[in-house]
């Protein structure tokens, strides 16, 4: 095939296939340019999610009428003299290709106006075709106007969402330009309706608030560090705040919202043991750094950039948050704030617990439960197995000690209950244990480290994972209540409203019904609030505005599988997950009998439903031949 220039056309549609993916990417590149422009207010209105029309109007410097061409002119700028230039970058654009992308594949109809002119001008482009330059009156500032985002590349428009879809994506783009840029007066509008006023402010406090709830606010924590030129500074949350992804990590660098993966993981780092795995911290903060020390001509939409000294600075968010945890006292919040809490505060006040536990044992008291009546009960405290002898004598704990006499003390496991099949309520739905069943409970496993259940099985040696278990058991039962249309929803007394975030608002209601099919109900608020009135039935012990949360969190995750039975599928693994018992819960003898009894109804008990083992066997033969009986 002969070699050719590719056509002006073809050259922009393809830039455009890399600045321009979604209406979102439109509103990004043209607040951009506002900022760029020096406005000190940007109003931004979208239209069906900005499928149909996105309007952002500046009141910053304009364009001379006599450049308009050049303005939707591919690699045309003014933010770039010279070669020198690009390696300090001071502006958000600079590329000079977001105009002429979006002019490609749209109706793009620019108006602008200098404060040295007394009228302004106008220029429509339509698929990349420029009309003339007109005279029209409009204030100083300028308004960009498109229509029909590619209307005229149906293979991209096909890729895009419904209008909830896209509006969120589009909030999100505002969200991160209105929290980089406090000092500017920002609104953003969808279909005539005002979603976002936001006055100009000394700093993002009060967008935040704005945007994610008061609680997310009370929870953050003010850090500041220098290094040099390099000064880190802006707000994370307090651990009892977290999310499950790391989109509520943001990043400005010199004004410039940006994800970078080792600043993420810095500050994982930071939060190492004061969150559950799987849990992301929140924060918001912003690096300013000379622009020669960084490198933003590295992507296309410039969201990762190329800094010479990243182990500096990875180094400097990690010590900077250390050292204000360390003076703040993180554990207090989240115990004043309810037992429940999931975080690190949590983890603080059950590490106090097993320190007690251990002294308490030391000093000879069994902790916990009656440990007396149950015989379960002194091994799944950890400390009968190895260690009583006939007399009641304690011995020292450990293999050494595993002499003849002791081993005869082994006891030998209880035949696996086969009574009540009614089980306790926590392992199945979780309210208290019944009085009548806790008394023919019968432990049939022996719990350690508050997290695997040890028993016998036919071919040898069970190890469980108590959570694992509990959530593959969960996980069945939901899948076939969901099967039989069954899921019934318990209605809350009192409905409780959730402030989400403007794409979480947004995903909440467009799947209102696929979050029904699940049992959990929801209603619009107004805003971004949305009312929880009913949550899954079975599950009692449920927090139901987390569960929502989490739900919405799997709903929005970028890679999540489009087929809808994958998602309800994967949606039951989150709600499993999410009610079943925690590695970390102490568990009561007849919970344990429950579990365990339970394990033979599901089809796979071997496999938790992420695909790692709930159960491990140590084989008899394979026990022999370490012991060398065979
Ligand atoms: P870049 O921002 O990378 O320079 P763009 O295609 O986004 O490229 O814009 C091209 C040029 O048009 C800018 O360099 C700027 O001079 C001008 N321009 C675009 N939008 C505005 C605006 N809102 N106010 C003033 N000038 C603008
Ligand atoms: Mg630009």
């Amino acid at each position: 095939m002969a070699i050719h220039l590719l056509s002006k056309s073809l050259i922009n549609k393809i830039a455009a296939g890399e600045v321009i993916e979604r209406p979102s990417s439109v509103v990004k590149e043209l607040m951009e340019n506002a900022v760029d422009a020096g406005a000190t207010r940007i109003d931004v209105a979208v239209g069906q999610g900005g499928l149909e029309m996105i309007r952002v109007v500046d009141n910053g410097c304009g364009i001379a009428g006599g450049e308009l061409p050049l303005a939707v002119a591919s690699h045309a700028t003014s933010k770039l003299a010279n070669e020198d230039d690009l390696f300090h970058v001071g502006t958000l654009g600079f590329r000079g290709e977001a105009l002429a992308s979006i002019a490609e594949v749209s109706r793009l109809v620019l108006r602008s106006r200098t404060a040295e002119k007394a009228g302004g001008a106008e220029l429509e482009i339509v698929g990349g075709k420029a009309g003339e330059v007109t005279p029209c009156g409009c204030p100083v500032g300028t308004a960009v106007e498109v229509y029909n985002l590619f209307f005229n590349t149906p293979v991209r428009r096909k890729f895009l969402r419904t209008t909830q879809t896209e509006f969120g994506h589009v909030a999100e783009a505002f969200t991160r330009i209105a929290l980089a840029t406090p000092q500017v007066h920002f609104t953003l509008r969808h279909n005539d309706k005002q979603v976002f006023e936001l006055a100009a402010a000394d700093g993002p406090l009060e967008r935040i608030t704005r945007f994610f709830g008061r609680d997310l606010a009370d929870a953050l924590i003010w850090i500041e560090g220098t290094d040099g030129e390099i000064k880190l500074s802006g707000y994370v949350a307090h651990p009892s705040q977290s999310r499950s992804h790391n989109r509520m990590q943001y990043f400005f660098l010199n004004g410039r919202y940006i994800r970078d993966r080792s600043l993420q993981h810095a500050l994982g780092e930071a939060y190492r043991g004061l969150l559950l795995t799987g849990r992301y911290p929140i924060a918001f903060l912003t690096l300013d750094i000379p622009p020669e020390m960084v490198d933003v001509n590295v992507h296309p939409t410039k969201l990762e950039v190329r800094f010479q000294d990243s182990p500096r600075l990875y180094s400097q968010l990690l010590s900077t948050l250390r050292s204000k945890f360390l003076t703040t006292d993180l554990s207090t919040r989240a115990q004043t704030s309810g037992g429940e809490d999931p975080s690190g505060g949590h983890d603080a006040a059950r590490a106090q617990q097993m320190r007690q536990e251990l002294v308490d044992w030391a000093k000879g008291k069994v902790a916990g439960w009656d440990a007396a009546q149950n015989a379960g009960a002194e091994a799944a405290a950890g400390t009968a197995l190895f260690g009583e002898s006939d007399t009641g004598e304690r011995k020292p704990l450990g293999f050494y000690s595993l002499d003849p006499v002791c081993e005869a003390g082994i006891r030998t496991l209880p035949e696996q209950h086969a009574g009540s099949p009614i089980a306790p309520e926590r392992i199945s739905s979780g309210v208290p244990v019944s009085e009548e069943f806790s008394k023919h409970a019968s432990v049939t496993a022996l719990q350690i480290h508050n997290r695997y259940l040890v028993t016998e099985s036919d071919e040898g040696v069970m190890v469980i994972d108590q959570h694992a278990l509990h959530e593959r058991i969960l996980y069945e039962q939901l899948r076939h209540r969901l099967n039989a249309n069954a899921m019934e929803t318990q209605n809350l007394l009192v409905p409780e409203p959730v402030d989400l975030s403007a794409p979480e608002a947004a995903a909440a209601l467009e799947n209102r019904d696929l979050l029904a099919r699940l049992g959990m109900k929801i209603e619009p608020f107004g805003g971004d609030t949305v009312l929880v009135v009913g949550y899954p039935a079975m599950l009692a012990n449920i927090n139901p505005v987390e569960l929502l949360r989490e739900l919405l969190d799997r709903l929005m995750s970028p890679g999540r599988q489009p087929e809808r039975r994958d998602l309800l599928d994967e949606l039951l693994h989150t709600i499993a997950c999410k009610a079943a018992i925690k590695a970390g819960d102490r568990l009561k003898p007849e919970e344990i009998a429950a579990l365990l009894e339970q394990r033979h109804l599901v089809d796979d008990a071997h496999h938790c439903p992420h695909g790692r083992p709930a159960a491990l066997v140590f084989t008899r033969e394979e026990l022999d031949r370490q012991f060398k009986r065979m």
